[in-house]
C-alpha cells in the first residue's frame, strides 16, 4: 500500500489516475499535482475508491517538486508532466530520497532534441541516495523496450535487427490533431530521421524513408522511419543488436497539414516578435489545436504497436513478432480516453507498481530493458493491455 505522487494533469495523467485507483492493494493515495489545478480536480472527481488529493505545482521548478514530496511523503513520484521537466522532478526526488518513473526522456524547451546522457548522468546520485528512477515506462518507450527484453530472454541467443512499429489506425474525426502533447509530437516528428547500423546511429531526411506494413488486425499502412528514444537505450542494453529502425504510420491529411504548417513557420520554436511580444510560434499552435485528452469521445479505430526481431536461437535463423492492438472507443469506454493515452498510462501505472512492489528493484537510473521482462509481461495483459505473437513471419 503506497502513496504515489502524480505530476501533470493531461491525457496520459488521466489513464494513470484511473489505473492506478484500480490497483489500489498496490496505490492506495494519489496526490495528483500539475500546472493547472483544475485539470486535476477535473481528472480526480471520478476517484472513489481511494483518496485522492490534487495542488497546482510548477514542476520546471525542483524546491516546489521537493517542497510537495516533503508534505504528501510519496514512495514514488510519477511524471506524467513534459520531458521538459524531467530533470526538475528528477531533482527534486533526489533531494527528498523519493523513487522516480517517467514516460519521455529530457528535452530541452529551446532545442527540439532529446537524448537519455541527461538522465543518466543522474545514475550515481540515485545510487547514492539509494533510490531508483525508472525512465520511459509508456508504450513505445516501455512496452516496446519490455517486448524486446521478452524476446532476448526466451526466443534469441543473438539479436541481429529490431524493428518497432508503432500504427495509429484511428479516426478522431479532426482535420488535423495529436494524439499527445503537440509541442512534443510536432518536435519529434519533424527532426531527422534517425536509425542505428554496424555500432552508429545515422541521419537520414524527416519521413524520407517509409514503406507499407501489414499490421495484424489493421491492415497495411505506410509507416515512416523516425528516431524513437528507446532505440538509444536498446543498443546500449543490448549491444549485439546490428541494425534497430523505428516505424510510425501517418495519414496523408495529417503529413500535408504539417508540410504547410512547417512551411508557413508554425512549428518554430524560436521567440518571433509579434505586435511587441515575444511568442514561440509552435507553442502558439498548441494552444489552438485540441487537446490531446479531448479526442477520445469520437474516436473509433485501433492501434497496433509492435516489435520484429530477427537473429538466431540454438544456432537456427528466427523470426519473432509481439505487439498488442488497443481500441480507440473501448479505451474511452474504460477510462474516458483515446488509445494513445491508453496504451501509454497502463504501462506507466504497472512499472510504478513493479517498483512499489519490490518486483523490479535498483538504486540508480534504469531502462525498462535492464529489469526482468516476464512479471510485467505477465500482468499487462490483466489491466489492458493483452499481446500477442507471431512466429516465422516477417512484417517490416
Ligand atoms: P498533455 O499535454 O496532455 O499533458 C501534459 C500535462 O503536463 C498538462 O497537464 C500540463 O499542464 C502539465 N505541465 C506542463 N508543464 C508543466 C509544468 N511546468 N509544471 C506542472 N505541470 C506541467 O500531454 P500527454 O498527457 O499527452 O503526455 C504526457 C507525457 O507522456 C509527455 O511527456 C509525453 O511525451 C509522454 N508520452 C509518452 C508516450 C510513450 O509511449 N512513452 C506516448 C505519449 C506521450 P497544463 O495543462 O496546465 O498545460
Amino acid at each position: 500500500m503506497s502513496k504515489v505522487l502524480i505530476i501533470g494533469a493531461g491525457g496520459v495523467s488521466n489513464v494513470v489516475v484511473r489505473k492506478c485507483a484500480q490497483n489500489s492493494k498496490v496505490y492506495s493515495e494519489i496526490l495528483l499535482a500539475s500546472r493547472t489545478q483544475s485539470k486535476c480536480d477535473a481528472i480526480a472527481k471520478d476517484i472513489k475508491n481511494i483518496p485522492i488529493h490534487t495542488a497546482s505545482v510548477n514542476a520546471d521548478n525542483a524546491n516546489e517538486v521537493a517542497a510537495l514530496i516533503r508534505d504528501f511523503k510519496p514512495e514514488l513520484v510519477i511524471n506524467v508532466a513534459l520531458p521538459y521537466q524531467d530533470l526538475s522532478i528528477m531533482d527534486g526526488c533526489l533531494a527528498e530520497g523519493v523513487h522516480y518513473l517517467d514516460a519521455a526522456n529530457y528535452e530541452p524547451k529551446d532545442k527540439a532534441h532529446f537524448e537519455y546522457s541527461w538522465q543518466w548522468a543522474y545514475h550515481d546520485r540515485f545510487k547514492k541516495a539509494g533510490i531508483m528512477a525508472l525512465l520511459g515506462s509508456g508504450f513505445d518507450p516501455g512496452m516496446s523496450n519490455v517486448y524486446t527484453a521478452y524476446a532476448k530472454k526466451h526466443y534469441f541467443d543473438k539479436i541481429d535487427t529490431l524493428d518497432i512499429v508503432d500504427c495509429n489506425a484511428g479516426n478522431h474525426g479532426q482535420a488535423f490533431a495529436t494524439n499527445f502533447n503537440p509541442e512534443i509530437n510536432i518536435r519529434e516528428v519533424t527532426q531527422k530521421g534517425k536509425f542505428y547500423k554496424d555500432g552508429a546511429f545515422h541521419e537520414i531526411p524527416p519521413m524520407s524513408e517509409h514503406k507499407s506494413v501489414d499490421y495484424p488486425s489493421v491492415g497495411p499502412r505506410e509507416s515512416y522511419l523516425l528516431f524513437h528514444e528507446e532505440l538509444e537505450s536498446l543498443v546500449k542494453h543490448i549491444p549485439e543488436i546490428k541494425q534497430a529502425k523505428f516505424w510510425m504510420t501517418f495519414g496523408q491529411e495529417y503529413l500535408t497539414h504539417l508540410r504547410v504548417l512547417q512551411d508557413v513557420g508554425m512549428t518554430r520554436i524560436d521567440p518571433v516578435n509579434f505586435k511587441g511580444q515575444e511568442i514561440i510560434p509552435l507553442e502558439f499552435l498548441k494552444a489552438l489545436l485540441p487537446e490531446p485528452g479531448s479526442l477520445g469521445s469520437h474516436y473509433t479505430g485501433k492501434t497496433c504497436i509492435g516489435c520484429q526481431l530477427t537473429g538466431t536461437k540454438d544456432g537456427e535463423p528466427n523470426t519473432y513478432f509481439v505487439y498488442n492492438v488497443c481500441d480507440h472507443a473501448e479505451c474511452y469506454k474504460e477510462v474516458k480516453a483515446q488509445a494513445v493515452s491508453y496504451t501509454t498510462g497502463v504501462p506507466v501505472m504497472l512499472g510504478g507498481a513493479m517498483i512499489l512492489t519490490g518486483t523490479w528493484k535498483g538504486e540508480g537510473v534504469f531502462n525498462m530493458e535492464e529489469f526482468d521482462p516476464d512479471p510485467f509481461m505477465a500482468e499487462i495483459g490483466k489491466w489492458g493491455l493483452p499481446w500477442q505473437e507471431i512466429f516465422g513471419q516477417k512484417l517490416v
